[in-house]
């Protein structure tokens, strides 16, 4: 059994002439992690891979493209975790690491600290193999349109990208990346990067939350999710709607993906528009925003 599942980020949304673009985006992500796994690779893989599609599409809120802060910067946050070796690696507030993602994989791989920060996350990423951008890269018109109608609104624009699957030897994996929300205070870290808030993995169930970071971290939702799932044997649909139903007691909104160790996968969120996609080898196959 192998299964995967992408999201494009949760949010109030309005349909638009960019859903057709943003639902191919979704399907190469999936495309290409999903070529990963069916050929033997592993879910570490696969995630990364369908991570680092999307970040490369500057629709979504994840590397080129990304959300900026309130002081017009890009300040990036990723994170990959395997669940079967319960290693993690992220990164916070990078602003010259061309893919995030592969800066959080070269840390789980090869970093004695689990997550790094600013300059020295990228000084880390360089010398472990990874491309290097100018800041300027990141920033699109369209991404500074998203500030400045931010700004007037008080509007959090969303697209963070994430990915789980299931690979062939039975390991999960969970990955996310995001500029944060259009309009944060420089510094502000939401719940992308924070192992156990919106990304997660272990032995029975991986987990990408996406939506407004703050709750999510309150919650510790991903954690939340996982224990639920092997603590109290939820099955994993029931898990993922409690957690989030958590998150909207206290104001937040959003959505996650969360697959099992079955290749099940539940995708809830709360808000008009989730943009995911997703596949497993029992033939279940779809892409979908609202
Ligand atoms: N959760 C992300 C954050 O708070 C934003 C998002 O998912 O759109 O940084």
């Amino acid at each position: 059994m192998i299964a995967l599942c992408v999201h494009g980020g949760a949010g109030d949304r309005q349909r638009s002439p960019d859903d057709e673009h943003l639902l191919r985006a979704l399907r190469e992500a999936l495309d290409a992690g999903w070529a990963v796994l069916e050929t033997g690779g592993s879910a570490l893989d696969a995630v990364q891979v369908a991570i680092g599609t999307l970040e490369d599409e500057p629709l979504f809120n994840a590397g080129r493209g990304a959300s900026l802060a309130l002081d017009g910067a890009v300040e990036l946050d990723a994170a990959l975790m395997e669940g079967a070796t319960e290693r993690a690696g992220a990164v916070i507030g990078v602003q010259r690491v061309r893919n995030p993602i592969a800066a959080a994989r070269a840390v789980l791989e090869h970093c004695p600290h689990v997550i790094m920060a600013g300059a020295g996350a990228e000084r880390f990423a360089q010398e472990h193999g990874c491309d290097m951008v100018e800041p300027e890269f990141f920033i699109t018109e369209r991404a500074r349109r998203a500030l400045a109608h931010a700004l007037e609104r008080r509007q959090q624009q969303y697209g963070t990208v994430g990915a789980v699957a299931l690979d062939m030897r039975g390991v999960l994996a969970a990955g996310n990346s995001t500029g944060g929300t259009s309009g944060k205070l420089s510094g502000r870290v939401g719940d992308t990067p924070i192992i156990g808030a919106g990304t997660y993995a272990n032995q029975t169930v991986a987990v990408a939350c996406t939506g407004e970071g703050e709750y999510f971290i309150r919650v510790g939702a991903a954690l939340r999710l996982a224990m639920l799932v092997e603590c109290a044997s939820y099955a994993l649909e029931h898990a993922a709607t409690e957690v989030l139903q958590r998150v909207a007691q206290l104001g937040g909104r959003g959505g996650l993906i969360a697959i099992d160790r079955n290749g099940a996968i539940a995708m809830p969120f709360n808000t008009t528009s989730m943009a995911r996609a997703w596949r497993t080898s029992q033939g279940d196959y779809g892409c979908a925003l609202w």
